[in-house]
């Protein structure tokens, strides 16, 4: 890995006020499961000292070989991440080491990115989501307690507010973010028509905050709302959106449904339903949804006084299985399929290496393909400065996959080498879409009622 040592030369404009951070890539193991165990799986890493790993595969060896020959085959790869995390480590442990930090900056204002990098059944969803229910909660409970925990006692209700619980999502199709205008301009604006008209707000008040919420998953290159239930006819498509951009240049979903919430325990029932709703979407279509990526974000607005001073967001991205298909496997709707899904993912590895190249001041600003994707569309603003991104790579520790496992790695050692420049003053992403159909700011969607 000589070849890859890091340079970190940015250009000093671009350095200027602005903090340079190596992208942060965190390793996590998983255990053997059963099967692994019942299988007698040999171990193919090892974490070494110094926040490094060796992979390995297994020797060729069998009975009839003379002794000279065995061992033949074996290889061991090392590589370096910013801490590594070994089968035994708890949610706990594993959110104060990696994510906690960001969540910290983020309640300051900062934009964050986080997203889990691995093959199917490696981990990444346990990492993000995890089991709230038994207490085994991953880093999206875990960073919604934190953000939760800050603004305490601090949460904007709007005198209207009355929470609404039904068997339905309920739609409230909102007004289209005028173009011209910057959409952030425009929200604000709206917000603080509403927010003067409230007598129970006054100027002179501590901050109050707001969060909001929302779940998508890209599938096929298509960007699709998981709080939208499918539709109940088969021949009725799902309704994909579009990914636009803002004034600013940042790119933001849009139609996407945002959904203020007030707790940890709002969020997770949102989680369940958007999971719900791409496991069935999935099913109706044969397939797994781990071959999709899964975002959720969490929209943080300050308001002081009468005014909304900041947004912050942060985006917790699933994505699909980084496994290569087998070509002799895949045919008709699922090569398609297999294909974009490696499209987007190739893609992402396309941004990764030509941002790292880019650092080398010998190479001209090469073009970062961001605009190929539906994900590192969506993803370029936090690349190009605007927030801090983290990257959780989640491995199983078989020997078996050695092949995927080192793909893997060399894309993590890639990744790892990516200096980040960030803004001083990241420009807020994209404001929620507050407002309805009639002009009257959205203080909240409908929340379904978990189904008995
Ligand atoms: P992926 O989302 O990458 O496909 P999952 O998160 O679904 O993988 O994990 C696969 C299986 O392994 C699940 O049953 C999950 O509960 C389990 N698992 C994953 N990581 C851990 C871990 N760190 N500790 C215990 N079980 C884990
Ligand atoms: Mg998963």
């Amino acid at each position: 890995l000589s070849e890859l040592s890091t340079i970190s030369s940015v250009s000093a404009e671009q350095a200027d006020n602005a903090e340079q951070r190596q992208l942060r890539v965190y390793l996590r193991v998983r255990p053997f499961s059963k099967g692994e165990l019942a299988n007698d799986e040999n171990q193919g890493c090892i974490v070494l000292e110094n926040a490094e790993v060796a992979v390995l595969r297994a020797p060729k060896e069998s009975s009839s070989m003379k002794s000279s020959e065995k061992g033949v085959g074996q290889s061991i790869h090392k590589f370096s991440f910013s801490q590594i995390f070994g089968p035994d480590t708890t949610q706990t442990d594993f959110f104060k080491g990696t994510v906690r930090e960001l969540v910290y900056n983020y309640l300051d204002g900062g934009n964050a990115l986080v997203f889990t990098y691995g093959v199917t059944n490696a981990g990444k969803t346990h990492t993000i989501q995890g089991k709230s229910s038994e207490n085994d909660g991953g880093i999206l409970p875990r960073s919604l307690d934190v953000i939760f925990n800050h603004v305490k006692g601090r949460q904007y209700q709007h005198m209207d507010f009355k929470p609404h619980l039904s068997s339905d999502v309920q739609y409230l199709d909102s007004n289209q973010v005028k173009q011209e205008k910057s959409a952030k301009a425009a929200v604000f604006a709206m917000l603080k028509e509403v927010m003067e008209a409230d007598s129970s707000l006054s100027g002179g008040e501590p901050f109050q905050f707001a969060v909001w919420v929302s779940f998508c998953e890209i599938y096929n290159e298509y960007v699709y709302d998981l709080m939208e239930p499918l539709p109940t006819s088969r021949n009725h498509k799902r309704n994909a959106l579009r990914v636009c951009e803002d004034h600013s240049g940042n790119s933001y979903v849009r139609d996407l449904k945002w959904i203020n919430i007030f707790n940890t325990e709002e969020a997770c029932k949102i989680l369940k339903i958007g999971n719900k709703n791409r496991s069935a979407a999935c099913t109706r279509m044969n397939q797994t949804s781990s071959r999709s990526h899964g975002i959720f974000s969490v929209k943080l607005l300050r308001i002081d006084g009468k005014q909304v001073q900041k947004i912050s967001e942060l985006s917790l991205c699933d994505l699909a299985g980084s496994e290569r298909c087998n070509k002799t496997k895949t045919f008709g709707e699922r090569l398609k399929e297999a294909g974009n899904i490696n499209n987007s993912l190739l893609i992402l590895g396309k941004c990764i290496a030509a941002l790292r190249q880019n650092q080398n001041p010998k190479v001209k600003n090469n073009y970062v393909p961001f605009r190929e994707s539906k994900l590192t569309r969506l993803f370029q603003s936090i690349f190009c400065g605007k927030g801090r991104a983290c990257m959780i790579v989640n491995i199983n520790q078989c020997a078996s996959t050695f092949d995927e496992t080192l793909h893997v790695m060399k894309f993590s050692a890639v990744a790892k080498q990516v200096v980040q420049v960030i803004q001083p003053k990241p420009l807020a992403s994209i404001a929620p879409r507050l407002v309805g159909k009639d002009g009257k700011m959205l203080l909240r969607h409908a929340i379904v009622e978990e189904e008995a």
